[in-house]
């Protein structure tokens, strides 16, 4: 399972981002993922809670952002959103639309930490 691959690398990542950044710990994780990236959403989630475990991001949510297609159509002279992910074609002129704007992301946005001051004066 090849997400399992890439929470392994999200939790290697994050974790060192939060102690750079000083986080007593990590609440959420916000990623984004193409449509065309081949990762599949509920397995990635399924993978990153065995990834976390015993780690520095054990607890922390994935909030996962699945970014449509988009594709430019040369005929009409516009980036057009592609019902599926199969058929490369422009919705409005039906011409072939082989150059991919936006769908292949996998990519870290943003993190939600605690840091320590925070937390330290919480529990005083
Ligand atoms: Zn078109």
């Amino acid at each position: 399972m090849h997400e399992l691959s890439i929470a392994y690398s999200i939790v290697e990542t994050v974790s060192e981002a939060a102690q750079n950044a000083d986080a007593a710990k990590v609440n959420k994780i916000f990623l984004k993922i193409g449509k065309l990236s081949g990762v599949v959403k509920d397995a990635l989630l399924f993978s990153f809670v065995i990834g976390a475990q015993g780690s520095f991001v054990e607890g922390a949510t994935l909030e996962i952002e699945e970014l449509p297609v988009i594709v430019h159509c040369q005929n009409c002279d516009k980036n057009v959103e592609l019902e599926s992910v199969y058929i490369f074609r422009c919705p409005d002129c039906n011409e072939l639309t082989p150059e991919i704007i936006q769908g292949k992301e996998m990519e870290i946005v943003s993190l939600e930490i605690e840091d320590k001051a925070k937390h330290e004066s919480a529990n005083t």
